[in-house]
């Protein structure tokens, strides 16, 4: 983040109904053997089934109109697979998906379609998400064309807004993605997602392929689209500084599992879980203050062999005996503040 670009300061959370609701959600890839051991299944010439990756376990979020929420672990913990089964991409391996109070297995054919263009995805690599042979105007048109959003007399003005919108100059509708930066890419990408006009983007690690003063630049569109269209936002990041000016409720991910959450002011403020301090103390402090860089011990476990108990215990410098042996829940420490861990209930303790 540069300090000399502010990113707009997040509004107060948001009332009303929730946009999406994610209840249970859970995520695996793969197979478990079904008995038969690897060797007896080689020598019938049987190719043994991948191991089971539960990518997801038991993830309950929720989005409102024009919130922001921001959802940070290392990487391979499991977000991007939660952020995929958000945007419809992926289906998940239970629990529901809620869209505007309705779940989307079951919604009418026109409401399915609501869901599948209300809720866009964003991804990290802008260059990957554009067709190199087609002209960016094309491309940022092309859904609200496919999906007779707007009559083709009236694509052009459409694509013109939409360029406007997002920073870009109308003029340049008609070049191809490699004659841009990298961020008047993710701008392009942006724009494309808005043209079928969503109510809530997925952003996975959006700024993370840009120079540092460039993710400012595009952190504060993004506010502005929030401000200006009541766009809610799942912000999908490994970095807690990146989402520390922008989202309203900060969720932190290990593992496929959530261990805290808390509005983004309170988990900044007092962190409660052990792994969300040692995600703040990597990061360096924005204000001059004494935040001092301290990596996180050892790597990752694989998500296809977790660790028993509490799954962040072999690299917790506050470990107990319990820890390898019970997995914590999500309990409430303060209002609108929950953690799952076995140390004393206190948020900052
Ligand atoms: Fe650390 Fe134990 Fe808390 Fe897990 S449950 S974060 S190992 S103190």
């Amino acid at each position: 983040m540069n300090d000399a670009m502010p990113v707009s300061a997040p509004a107060a959370l948001s009332a009303g109904a929730p946009l999406l609701e994610l209840k249970g959600i859970e995520k695996r890839y793969g197979a478990r053997s079904p008995g038969m051991g690897a060797a007896l299944m080689a020598r019938l010439g049987l190719r043994p089934p991948a191991n089971e990756v539960h990518a997801v376990r038991e993830v309950d979020l929720s989005v409102r109109p024009g919130e922001v929420i921001g959802l940070v672990g290392e990487s391979g913990c499991g977000k991007s697979s939660l952020g995929r089964v958000a945007a419809g991409i992926a289906r998940p391996s239970g629990g529901e998906i809620m869209f505007r109070g309705e779940n989307v297995d079951t919604l009418a054919p026109a409401k399915r379609r609501a869901f599948d263009l209300g809720v866009q995805m964003v991804f990290q690599n802008p260059f990957a998400s554009l067709n190199p042979r087609i002209r960016v105007g094309e491309a940022i048109g092309e859904a609200a064309r496919v999906h007779g959003l707007v009559a083709k007399a009236d694509l052009a003005d459409h694509v013109a807004q939409l360029m406007r919108k997002v920073g870009l100059d109308p003029a340049y509708a008609q070049r191809f993605p490699h004659q841009f930066s990298g961020g008047q890419r993710q701008r392009i990408v942006i724009a494309r997602a808005l043209s079928v006009q969503p109510t809530l983007l997925v952003c996975d690690e959006a700024v993370a392929a840009l120079d540092v003063s460039v993710q400012a630049q595009v952190l504060n569109l993004f506010m502005a689209l929030r401000d200006d269209m009541n766009l809610g936002y799942l912000f999908i990041s490994h970095n807690l500084a990146v989402v520390e000016r922008m989202a309203d409720r900060v969720l932190i991910m290990y593992l496929g599992k959530i261990v805290e959450s808390a509005p983004a002011r309170d988990l900044f403020l007092r962190p409660s879980h052990p792994y969300t301090r040692a995600l703040l103390n990597e990061i360096p402090s924005l204000d001059g203050g004494a935040r001092v860089y301290i990596p996180i011990k050892g790597e990752l476990p694989s998500p296809m062999n977790p660790p028993g108990g509490c799954a962040f215990h072999p690299r917790c410098p506050q470990a107990m005996p319990v820890c390898s042996v019970r997995s914590p829940v999500l309990e409430t420490v303060a209002p609108g503040h929950s953690r799952a861990c076995h140390l004393d209930a206190a948020p900052g303790a």
